[in-house]
């Protein structure tokens, strides 16, 4: 699944190319058909991100809602239209530029009212100006479960995947297996701060960077300890277990559990 990051960059280029403009919109694989028709020919507003919900809004009132999942891509190409590729759910372009996406999990007309319930239930995005950290740290607080599965929940916090949850934890010495209700507001505020300043990196740069050396320019990736075997702060194997139903990895020494 992509990090924030990579919707918030789709979503500002996206806008760039296609607001105010009238779009062509089409589901070449069929099973968007009866939404798209909805859309073709009309005004596209804005696109927008929340988390990583992608949003185009319309000039009739329908937000066109799109979540990637684990598997869905989104891919864009000059125009005019190329043949799609694979099994495109849609596919929007203007005169200049055409975006397909395929294999979204979720796919979907949303007026107003749903829209509304659907960015309501999204926590703060650490990519969004509007975002309130003390939202995040209040139901941090509140709740037993481990921050590890709290960080990767969209409705606690938005916008961290896989990658930042492990560099974000081991950056700030938190052990991924402690209750969120235990540790405390500084540490939570912190945590807030350093997820913002990395994904705001991550969407300037469009690389995740999460190691403060910056020789590694060409690489997409530079990484602490995500899929790494040993800790470049002191040395000791890293640890992998399973939180949220992905693979959480920590440094025992460095994120002991009474840190
Ligand atoms: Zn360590």
């Amino acid at each position: 699944m992509p990090e924030g990051h990579v919707i918030h960059r789709a979503a500002m280029k996206h806008h760039k190319a296609f607001s105010s403009k009238k779009l062509s919109v089409s589901s070449p694989q069929g099973r968007f058909s009866k939404g798209a028709k909805l859309l073709n020919k009309k005004t596209c507003l804005k696109v927008t991100a929340y988390g990583k919900h992608l949003f185009y809004t319309f000039e009739n009132g329908y937000h066109l809602h799109i979540h990637l999942g684990l598997f869905g891509k989104i891919r864009s190409h000059k125009a005019p239209p190329k043949d799609p590729q694979g099994q495109v759910r849609v596919r929007l372009f203007d005169t200049s530029t055409v975006v397909d996406i395929n294999g979204p999990t979720i796919c979907e007309l949303q007026d107003p009212t749903d829209f509304n319930k659907t960015i309501n239930k999204i926590g703060p995005d650490l990519l969004r100006k509007d975002a309130d950290p003390q939202i995040f740290v209040e139901r941090v607080k509140k709740s037993k479960r481990s921050i590890g599965a709290l960080l990767m929940d969209q409705s606690i916090i938005a916008g961290i995947g896989n990658i930042f949850r492990a560099e974000i934890l081991w950056r700030n010495r938190i052990n991924p297996d402690k209750k969120g209700s235990d540790l405390t507001r500084e540490d939570l505020l912190n945590l807030w701060k350093d997820g913002q300043h990395l994904l705001g990196k991550a969407l300037r740069s469009g690389k995740i960077i999460t190691n403060d050396a910056a020789a590694f320019r060409k690489k997409s990736e530079h990484l602490n300890i995500y899929k790494k075997n040993q800790c470049p702060r002191c040395s000791t194997q890293i640890q992998s277990f399973e939180i949220a139903n992905r693979t959480c990895y920590f440094c025992e020494t460095c994120q002991t559990t009474d840190c």
